[in-house]
């Protein structure tokens, strides 16, 4: 078994045991798919337990596999990787796939390169949450103020954020200097400076290395959106994304935009899916861009391939007039 991720054997077969589990359904991400088979070996050897994997995708806790769950008829299902975000009546197990490796030696790497700031805000994904205080008490001892936001009913633990919540930011202090983030990629980093317009530092654990997000990277990320802005105030034909994941359905939310795009003389037409796919959307060639009211990062972070433009909800409120964009840029731009 990799010995990177924390599977949580004991409580998956703690939590097989106690609900006489006989058929259950593992969704793991990417990631974590090639210990699959280990994984599954190992639950077995324990307890006979019939075991299905999730094939589809497992972008996030909201892409929770609900509905094969239900096809497959199992007892349980045991997703991996994130945390609770969609509210069920089918029994679930999230185990984070915590990541264990030292991260406090992080601190040495961090101070010199934080220049004048005095005050941070220390940030993660689920995988090093259970690491923050520790790092925050380390970084306090060396003179830095650091503060970890509370989480709550969507990103649960405190400092955790996902590419499209930034909540634990949300009563940021201004007199914040900058936000280190733990982690690699520009992904969550990018999420971070457009949702508060504070400079984000990143602090790769993985290999140590410290790097400022590029001013450059977000001003070429403003110039995107606002030309998929642009095409969009001129749209006269928009098709309106629809996810049938459980954490990305926007149904209504989709339907009132519908409504306000009829009012202005534009016409439009739900489209739902699971997968947001540039073949699929090609295939829509009347319309003249899409509203995607799925997972904000789809629009955000771009589909190679993709004809169209695909705006978010917070963007079309701003072709509507509802917004302006510098009232949402550097603030809360990602927005469901
Ligand atoms: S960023 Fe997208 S994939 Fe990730 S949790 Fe949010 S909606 Fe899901």
């Amino acid at each position: 078994m990799a010995r990177l991720y924390d599977f949580e054997f004991d409580r998956v077969i703690a939590e097989i045991n106690e609900r006489r589990a006989k058929k259950v359904l593992i969704q793991l991400p990417d990631g974590l798919r090639p210990y699959a088979f280990q994984l599954a070996e190992k639950i077995q050897k324990i307890n006979q337990v019939n075991i299905i994997f999730s094939g589809d995708s497992c972008y996030g806790a909201c892409d929770l596999a609900i509905r094969q769950a239900k096809e497959l008829n199992v007892d349980l299902l045991i997703h991996y990787g994130h945390s609770l975000m969609v509210k069920t009546d089918f029994p679930v197990l999230y185990l984070n796939a915590k990541i264990n490796i030292p991260i406090i030696e992080l601190v040495e790497e961090i101070i010199p390169k934080l220049s004048e700031w005095k005050i941070i805000s220390l940030v993660t994904t689920i995988q090093h949450t259970h690491q923050l205080k520790d790092l925050a008490n380390s970084l306090n001892m060396k003179g830095i103020k650091t503060i970890i936001g509370k989480g709550n009913n969507t990103t649960i633990f405190d400092g955790q954020i996902l590419g499209c919540n930034f909540f634990v930011l949300n009563d940021l202090p201004e007199e914040v200097d900058g936000i280190v983030y733990i982690g690699g990629g520009n992904f969550h980093p990018l999420g971070l400076s457009i949702s508060t317009g504070k400079p984000v530092l990143i602090a790769n654990p993985y290999n140590l290395k410290i790097s400022l997000l590029n001013e450059s990277d977000v001003m070429l990320l403003a110039k995107k959106r606002m030309a998929a802005l642009t095409i969009s105030k001129n749209a006269k034909k928009i098709g309106i994304l629809v996810s049938s994941k459980p954490g990305q359905n926007s149904l209504i939310i989709a339907e009132e935009m519908m409504d306000k795009l009829t009012k202005k003389g534009i016409t439009s037409f739900l489209i739902y899916l699971d997968e947001i796919k540039a073949e699929t959307l090609n295939n829509f060639s009347e319309v003249d861009a899409f509203l995607d009211t799925a997972c904000p990062r789809i629009a955000i972070d771009g589909i190679m391939g993709v004809e169209k433009p695909i705006i978010t909800i917070q963007e079309m409120r701003i072709v509507l007039g509802e917004l302006k964009w510098a009232e949402v840029w550097g603030r809360n731009y990602i927005s469901f």
